[in-house]
This record gives structure tokens, sequence and C-alpha cells, in this order.
């Protein structure tokens, strides 16, 4: 029996279309993974080959996020027209369930990792049914190794990607992360972490945890467990990990050479309203200097439009991350995902603008801001991308290229050419 598991692509005009530095998504390998050697399994991501229409698989299943989902559900109506059965699982139809059933013969809700051997169980007996609920969140003991040899390799920046954990501690309005995998914090056993990076050659690691430090005792033990791989890692943390010295020694010690931090907003009035009172206002320039004191560099992330947002806030934004030298910066315009509650607060105020999913890209306004139009808020955020990522800003920020500076001028130019390319301007 043949399997295709399939990534969509991004829309072209959205700068994730661009980025040229991609790395594969986990949860495909991982589905492949858990499927039986009965099945011969494919991977195919759209964003780096075409899908074979032509061939015809005995069963294709797609990883759906609400941005890809418009795309996904063409594929999805091609290869059912043609007689092939799809299953649709991940973030969108696990919150969009009705409008997903109309695009496949089954719907995935939930971790897909808790109910793909019944689901593929099914489909040999010819039982499938047109909806598996994932009611359950999978163990991270004995967490199956993602089957990497499926990607395509010379075509991501690196493969080097592995997770360690699952879920945030915090809850932001914002962010589906927690209503996708609830209220827990779940960590592999560090031997298990340990040896999947030995497997993998060590070298450079991305490690794709929504947050990396949300268990402070655990990422203790992981990087103590990571310091003798002589390893060099990259992630995401919240800024509460600053605040524990012993912690952050421990991530430089380990390799930690770079860090994606939420900061979100300048307003502390901001961050109380979305549920983010984790950070500290006062305390973003004392924790960008601990971090930088230990060597790693910050890709910090903004959040524009929310209902404490005039247009000074691109500005002050960017007055921010210059005079921090924060090493790179993402932008995103307030987005109401399905299953966040920012979004049922704007349904229920009347300001949710369009459901047309491949603007929901968070660099698209589709919602009405309250203190500024939306043609005002989308300027704005162009104007801070085109000065982020001009040469007098990605100088004066990474001058004087003391942490890691051939990584992060490589990182801006590459940010600076998708955005360009975005726009349509030559990069
Ligand atoms: S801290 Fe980050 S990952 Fe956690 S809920 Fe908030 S935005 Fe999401």
């Amino acid at each position: 029996m043949r399997l295709l598991l399939v990534a969509p692509a991004w829309p072209r005009e959205s700068l994730w279309g661009q980025i040229v530095f991609r790395f594969p998504y986990l949860s495909l390998t991982t589905l492949a993974a858990l499927t039986g050697d009965e099945w011969e399994v494919r991977l195919t991501d759209e964003n780096v080959e075409s899908i074979d229409f032509a061939d015809h698989p005995d069963l294709v299943g797609i990883s759906v996020m609400t941005p890809l989902a418009r795309r996904a559900y063409e594929i999805a109506d091609r290869f059912r027209s043609e007689g092939v059965p799809v299953v649709l699982g991940g973030i969108h139809p696990t919150m969009m369930e009705e409008e997903a059933r109309a695009h496949a013969d089954v719907v995935v809700t939930g971790e897909a990792e808790a109910v793909w051997a019944t689901l593929l169980e099914d489909f040999r007996a010819g039982r499938l049914k047109p909806l598996y609920r994932a009611r359950d969140f999978v163990s991270m003991e004995r967490f199956p190794v993602p089957r990497r040899e499926l990607l395509k390799k010379k075509a991501y920046f690196f493969t080097n990607t592995i997770q360690t954990s699952r879920g945030c501690p915090f809850d932001c309005d914002f962010c589906s992360v927690t209503s996708f995998y609830g209220r827990t914090y779940r960590v592999r056993p560090v031997e298990d972490v340990v040896e999947e990076i030995e497997q993998m050659g060590g070298g450079f690691l991305f490690f794709v945890d929504d947050n990396i430090a949300g268990k402070p005792r655990y990422a203790k033990d992981l990087f103590r467990a990571l310091i003798p791989l002589r390893v060099k890692w990259f992630s995401q943390a919240s800024l509460s990990m600053v605040k524990d010295a012993e912690l952050l020694d421990l991530a430089r010690r380990s390799g930690c050479k770079g860090l994606f931090i939420g900061f979100e907003s300048l307003s502390q009035e901001m961050l109380r309203a979305m549920g983010k009172s984790v950070n500290r206002v006062s305390e973003y320039r004392d924790a960008v200097r601990r971090l930088h004191d230990h060597g790693i560099g910050i890709q910090g992330s903004f959040i524009f439009g929310t209902d404490q947002d005039d247009t000074s806030v691109f500005s002050d934004v960017m007055r921010f991350i210059e005079a921090a030298h924060l090493e790179a910066a993402i932008f995103s315009i307030l987005t109401p995902f399905p299953g966040t509650r920012i979004r049922d607060a704007l349904l229920r105020e009347g300001r949710v603008l369009h459901s047309e999913w491949d603007r929901y890209d968070m660099n698209h306004v589709v919602f009405q801001p309250k203190r500024m139009s939306p043609d005002a808020l989308q300027e704005g955020f162009h104007w801070a991308y085109r000065r982020l990522y001009g040469y007098r800003s990605i100088t004066k920020r990474l001058f004087p290229f003391t942490r890691n500076g051939l990584f992060y001028g490589i990182q801006n130019w590459g940010f600076r050419r998708a955005w360009r390319q975005t726009l349509g301007v030559s990069p």
C-alpha cells in the first residue's frame, strides 16, 4: 500500500512563501515514522517540489495550517476527484472541523499521532470513519524518531530540526498553541533527545519547541546533557528564561547561539490584556543585555494592531529594536486565528473583516483595528519591515558582529530578499 504525505505550499504573496531558509515540518516525518512497514511512504513538501497528481497512491494525508488551508483543500479536492481518499489533519481542521470535512474523506482533530495507527488499520479493513478525534495528548515518552530520510535534504536550509517538548505553560489570547496542545507542557526524556541528536550527527540544531525553557528543571537537565555533544543550537523561549542565571549559563555552555523571543509589544497594558503578563516591558533591555552577555543572539517577535496600538507603534518598536541591537526580528499583524480567544472577541465585536485563510499569514490585515485604519496598519507593517531590513538598520543592529555575525548576516539578507520579493521589489 502506498501513502503520500503532503505539506501544502505557502501562498506566493506571503512573506513565508518567499523564505529561502526553509526548515522541514516535523509533523509529517513523525507520522511517517508511525506508519507500519506494510506501507510505502512518500512525502511531498510543495514548498520545495511539485505534487505528482498523475501518481495515485492508496491514501493521501495533508497537514493543514490556517494560511495553507485554501491550497490544502485544492490538493484534497484534486486527489478525491481522481478517486484517491484524503485525510486532513493539523491545527486548522482541528479548529474548523465542519469546513475541513467538505474536502476530506477523513478529518483528524487534535494530535494525529494518537489516532494514526487506528486510522491506518481501519483503512486496511475497509472501515474508515469520517472523523478521528484525538482526545488524549500523546505521551512524549518513546516518541518516534522522525523519518528525515524522506526529505529532499538539499532543498532545505538544514534538516536538523528536533522537538523536545510540546505545549507552553502560558496561554496568550492570540496564540493557538495552548488550544491545540492543551494546558500541558510535555517533555521527552533527555536520553531520547540525546540519542536522536547523535543519530542526526550533531552540528547545528533547531529545537522547534514553542518554549524550550517552559520547564526550567527539565531544560537544565537537557542543556547539561547537550554540553558534551558540542552542538550549536537555536530555539524559541519566553523571556522568563533570563531570570534564571543557572539556566542561562547552561544554555550558553550547551551551545545556544540564538533564541526567538516573543516580546510582542512595548505596552504593558497590551501584554496584560492579551494574557502575556510573563513579559515585563521595563525589564526588556536588561533581558536583552543578559542574553547578549551569554553570546546568545535574539530574533525578537512583535505584534502590530492590538487595541492599544496607534500609528506610533511602528517607529516605537523600530527604535527599541535598533537601540537594543536585536540581531533580527519578525513582525506579525495581529491575526484572529480559529481557536484563539482573540478571534472570539473580534467576532463578537463584528471586527473580523473576512475569513480568506490565505490572508491569515500574519502579513495581512484581516480585522478592523481600533486605533488606526486597516490600510494604516498594513502600510505601517511594510514600513517597519522596509526599515528593519534596510542596510542601515542591519549594520546598526549587527555591529560589531560579535554574536554569530555570519549566521545573522545571512539571516538578515534572506529576510530582506524574501520581504522585497513579497512586495514585488527587486531584491
Ligand atoms: S508564551 Fe508564546 S507559545 Fe506560549 S501561549 Fe504565549 S505566544 Fe503562545
